[in-house]
């Protein structure tokens, strides 16, 4: 994609930050090593230069300061030093904790959730995409108002401020939740919209199916090399923001719509998740998930528990996946790519890049839905003929007879129509 269609980032790229993180009980020193790395990906997507890492071996979160008091004090000589202009904390910070260390470090402090509503804002395409991040981002900023607040009457400082401080906040606090409500009424609207188009795609009979998988498997690439359509794919985190569906026909003729979503990633703040099931929706009415994993990237393991934990939380656990290792031209170690295919039955390896295994790929899809049929026998009514032709459009007939004005047909359908079809079972 020309670089000039690109979602506009900050222009401060160059932006110098630092990031701290706490090792606390029960969170191996590794673990925390890996969310470290995750959000310098998230620093340096949001446009942010990672020139230092801070962390401390600590039982819990101090409430002042999240970290040591001592700790917090040795960050403002080291941001001074590095002329990092922010500082980003590796969890979600409390009001209290963000404010005293604002005041401590006087620069800008940010926390993970922060800095993925910032990626998620500045990303957002579609309308519903941004009335969720901006629904997420006030829901944020909510408790968090006096701490803005402390930085205006500092600035403007003196006497007399602080009186119609006050009031000013009051009147902010207002504000923000009357946008609050608004923007959540505009998002029920827009999600009925959805609902009553996604509705309107079941009653085309195709199965859905999902692309779910960490972000930067491969999810963008595999469904444009499958559809040719032109998703976003890049090499930064979150590329996807909003799902994009398309249509396709496998070579059996079989027609599905596919969908990508946006990538999965550890500590999604919980808000978010509330706030992105709409969304996720997608995922959760699929027929069948296709879970692709980069099988190049050292800790893939982690990243496979991570998505089926958030898959778990959707309430999507229990659906039919077909496992994908992607990027295996990047795999050095041709036994690793036998192994992971042994270990997991069913999974299939491909490059999304480079073309590779796709035959494989597209077998895989087709076996996997074909055997969503399922055998019923059903009594229609006279005023159900809408339903009578889904199943001889989608499903194999095995008999059809006449009870009066019922019609009695016992046949194979696909899993997605029994739903419908549940209160006509004989
Ligand atoms: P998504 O976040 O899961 O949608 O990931 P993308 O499709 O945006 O891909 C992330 C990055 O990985 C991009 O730079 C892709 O070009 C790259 N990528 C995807 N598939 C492959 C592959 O099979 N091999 C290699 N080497 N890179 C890949
Ligand atoms: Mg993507």
């Amino acid at each position: 994609m020309p670089s000039h269609l690109l979602p506009k980032f900050k222009k401060e790229s160059v932006e110098k930050t630092i990031l701290v993180g706490l090792e606390q009980v029960g969170v191996a020193k590794w673990e925390l090593l890996e969310s470290l790395e995750e959000l310098r990906e998230l620093a340096r997507t949001a446009g942010a230069n990672v020139v230092e890492v801070v962390t401390q071996k600590l039982d819990h979160p101090t409430a002042p300061y999240y970290i040591g008091k001592g700790k917090a004090e040795e960050l403002l000589p080291l941001a001074t030093q590095h002329q990092a202009t922010s500082i980003i904390f590796d969890d979600e910070l409390t009001p209290a904790q963000g404010r005293n260390l604002e005041v401590l470090l006087s620069r800008k402090v940010l926390d993970r959730t922060q800095l993925i509503l910032d990626i998620f804002a500045s990303r957002a395409r579609s309308r519903e995409g941004r009335l969720q991040v901006e629904l997420a981002q006030l829901q944020y900023l909510l408790p968090r108002l006096t701490r803005m607040w402390g930085h205006l009457s500092r600035q403007t400082g003196g006497i007399g401020t602080r009186g119609p401080g006050e009031t000013q906040l009051e009147v902010d606090r207002r504000r923000v939740q009357e946008r609050i409500t608004r923007l959540k009424e505009d998002l029920r609207g827009v999600r009925q919209v959805r609902k009553t188009q996604r509705e309107g795609r079941l009653r085309g009979q195709w199965p859905l199916v999902s692309l779910v998988g960490y972000t930067n498997a491969g999810k963008s690439s595999l469904l444009n090399l499958l559809t040719q359509a032109d998703v976003f794919a890049e090499d930064k985190l979150f590329a996807t923001l909003d799902p994009t569906t398309r249509e396709l026909t496998l070579p059996n003729h079989q027609k599905i719509l596919i969908t990508d979503t946006v990538g999965f990633i550890r500590k999604l703040p919980h808000t978010l998740i509330e706030s992105f099931k709409a969304t996720l929706e997608e995922v959760v009415s699929a027929d069948l998930l296709i879970h692709i994993v980069d099988l190049s990237h050292p800790q893939y393991l982690e990243q496979i528990e991570a998505v089926e934990k958030i898959l778990a939380e959707l309430g999507a656990a229990q659906k039919e996946i077909l496992l994908v290792f992607n990027k295996i031209d990047q795999v050095k170690n041709p036994v690793l790519i036998e192994t992971q295919l042994t270990r997991f039955p069913g999974s299939v390896a491909i490059s999304a890049l480079h073309g590779l295994g796709l035959n494989e790929f597209i077998h895989a899809l087709e076996t996997h839905l074909s055997t969503s049929y399922v055998q019923g026998c059903y009594a229609l009514p006279p005023d159900q003929s809408a339903l009578l032709a889904a199943i001889h459009r989608t499903g194999h007939v095995i008999s059809l007879h006449y009870d009066g004005a019922m019609s009695i047909i016992h046949a194979l359908v696909p899993s997605q129509l029994t739903q419908r079809l549940k209160s006509f079972k004989q």
